[in-house]
């Protein structure tokens, strides 16, 4: 049995997509009848709706609800271009998501740029305001009535019959699907999904969350521009009524019920939800009603809906039967730390205070290239806050942050990323529902990825980015000694592993310059001895290495050079040496007597 499910679990993915879409193209032949095709063809043009807001939604985060705006965008354009003489199918459903991608654009920006629910707000009065601007445009898209007298549609000047017009969706809905996906499994996906959870994450990886934002926003429009084009020559009419408020509903509660956060769940929802509808007689009257019954019912039945459902026992049977079969042995890569070239980061006089608590006041600190720079000080005395600072996360008042001489103060933090500036956080901050090296990998988007027209189309760059992803992952997961976890679920390691974790991911996009906040706490002997071994190893190979820690020992065996923070200012600076026989630093800072510091009992909160 286990030996079956591991089998089967061995058959790439994309065979199970591939036997739908097979299914699919061959219904016809196999006499279906027409109201079932009708059915089947709605369902194809909600899932493409549905999967262009799973890309904002599920995957970025965004309550964008202006999907069915698009829709509209992409029929009414579509059809207007039919009636003026552009019958073919081809063309009409590229106008149909260009016109939808213009109004995604002018729509997100102001959207995005204001940030928390304005764009749930904007998408949400662009579907009211649907039915006003077609009756501005009345003598143009018939208002109310509708538009009526739109062409049957051609395919390179042949006319289309309407077996031929069903396998057109379905052949278009497979494209699009495999081009979602491709998106999706791409390091611009995985991108998604940390911003998602974490937009101080995200930015800290170097991605800018309003241009992620915005993209998935404008690329989730496309499907449902083509999904407009694609309605219109369905019924050669269409009019207000199909993109009403209630239709909103449908497609988001097809969404939340399939699992935003997926790509076939689109499908699932869509299918789940089209079946479902027609089956109730008065659907014009409890439409809404039953939208929301399934949207209350993914939400809060099962998060991640009906496509999260079969992940999370796809995962436990995956488990149990790797358990029952054996673990087999994960082939490592080898730890090795190449050349690194540095930077030096200096800040000069920099003050920052939150209100009246002057957090930092005149810090000058420089980290060399090739050397460990710590950092250590009692609680509240401003570490956190200058690695903040460096990072981009907060604007000085005074001073200046350079980085081999270049200014960096002011940059967005995600242009200080890509800088060469890394991090991790303090508390670890661990993107949910990615796998251990696939969070790793994550950390490559600063240095190294293929654009989203090469992700979508999987040309060469694509591949390259992703192989070079995989083995640069593969060895800074050997290097912190994660090897044996690589699959596991990224936040479901112990606090120690997910502080390796993040040094992993921070290392793998190449940076000059590191920041640790505090990653020994936490860690067993074991883990400790493999994060002082790896922090030397970056030295040595010529990184530019800050440490803040509260590991007084660990410090002084590896710093070169300390720096002591007490109330936001730098109170001594020196070698280890200097440091430790600084009586006023060892007592009034650090809380330990020259006695206990010599037998190891540092201050470890
Ligand atoms: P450390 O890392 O050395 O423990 P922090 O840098 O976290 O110290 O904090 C320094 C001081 O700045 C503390 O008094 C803290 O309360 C304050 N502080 C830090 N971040 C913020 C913030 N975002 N808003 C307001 N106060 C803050
Ligand atoms: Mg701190």
């Amino acid at each position: 049995m286990a030996h079956l499910w591991l089998r089967l679990r061995a058959v790439p993915g994309w065979i199970w997509p591939l036997l739908i879409g097979v299914l699919l193209f061959a219904l016809p032949f196999l006499g279906m009848d027409y109201a079932v095709t009708r059915q089947i063809e709605l369902t194809l043009i909600l899932a493409l709706i549905v999967v262009g807001l799973n890309l904002s939604l599920g995957f970025a985060g965004e309550l964008a609800m202006g999907q069915t705006a698009m829709y509209a965008a992409g029929a009414y354009v579509a059809g207007l271009a039919n009636k003026a003489g552009v019958t073919d199918i081809w063309l009409q459903i590229l106008i149909g998501a260009a016109g939808a991608l213009v109004v995604g654009i002018i729509s997100g920006i102001p959207g995005l740029r204001l940030g928390s629910w304005s764009l749930a707000m904007t998408s949400f009065f662009l579907i009211l305001l649907i039915p006003d601007v077609l009756s501005i445009f009345k003598t143009e898209t018939g208002g109310r009535n509708g538009l009526a007298g739109i062409m049957p549609a051609t395919s390179f000047g042949q006319m289309i019959d309407g077996r031929t017009y069903y396998l057109i969706l379905v052949g278009v809905t497979i494209v699009v699907f495999a081009l979602m996906r491709n998106l999706i499994v791409s390091g611009h996906g995985t991108a998604l999904r940390v911003l998602k959870q974490s937009p101080v994450l995200a930015s800290s990886m170097g991605i800018s969350v309003f241009r992620a934002k915005l993209t998935a926003y404008a690329i989730g429009a496309v499907p449902a521009g083509i999904a407009g084009a694609l309605f219109a020559n369905l019924d050669l009419y269409i009019s207000p009524e199909a993109f009403a408020f209630s239709f909103a509903m449908t497609v988001l509660a097809a969404s939340i019920f399939g699992g935003s956060a997926s790509i076939y769940g689109a499908l699932i929802g869509a299918a789940v939800l089209q079946f479902g509808m027609n089956q109730s007689t008065n659907f014009s009257q409890f439409g809404l009603i039953i939208s929301g019954a399934f949207l209350l019912l993914g939400g809060v039945a099962f998060t991640g809906g009906l496509s999260g459902l079969v992940r999370t026992l796809v995962r436990r049977a995956d488990r149990a039967a790797r358990h029952k079969v054996g673990a087999q042995a994960v082939v490592a890569a080898p730890a090795v730390v190449e050349k690194l070239e540095g930077a030096l980061l200096r800040t000069d006089g920099i003050s920052k205070a939150f209100g009246g608590n002057q957090a930092l006041s005149d810090v000058s600190i420089e980290a060399q290239p090739g050397a460990v720079t710590a950092i250590i000080g009692p609680n509240g005395s401003g570490k956190t806050t200058l690695l903040n600072m460096i990072s981009g996360f907060y604007r000085t008042d005074a001073g200046t942050i350079s980085l081999d001489g270049e200014d960096i103060q002011g940059l967005a933090s995600y242009r200080v990323a890509r800088a060469g500036v890394s991090r991790t956080f303090q508390t670890p901050n661990v993107p949910e529902k990615l796998t251990v090296i696939e969070a790793v990998e994550a950390g490559r988007y600063a240095a190294d990825r293929a654009s989203v027209f090469a992700s979508v189309l999987r040309l060469p760059s694509y591949w390259r980015a992703r192989r070079a992803d995989r083995l640069e992952a593969e060895r800074a997961l050997a290097l912190v000694g994660l090897s044996d976890q690589r699959d596991e679920m990224a936040d479901s390691l112990p606090l120690g592993n997910r502080r390796l974790l993040e040094v992993a991911r921070s290392l793998v996009g190449s940076p000059k310059v590191i920041l640790l906040d505090e990653v020994a706490s936490g860690l067993d002997e074991d883990e400790l001895a493999v994060l002082e071994q790896l922090v030397l190893r970056l030295r040595d190979a010529g990184m530019t290495v800050i440490l803040v820690e509260h590991n007084f020992q660990l410090v002084l065996r590896v710093a070169d050079d300390i720096y002591v923070l007490a109330q936001g200012s730098v109170m001594a600076h020196g070698s280890p040496e200097l440091i430790e026989s600084n009586p006023r630093v060892m007592e009034e800072y650090l809380g330990v007597t020259a006695e206990t510091s010599a037998t190891g009992g540092a201050d470890n909160e």
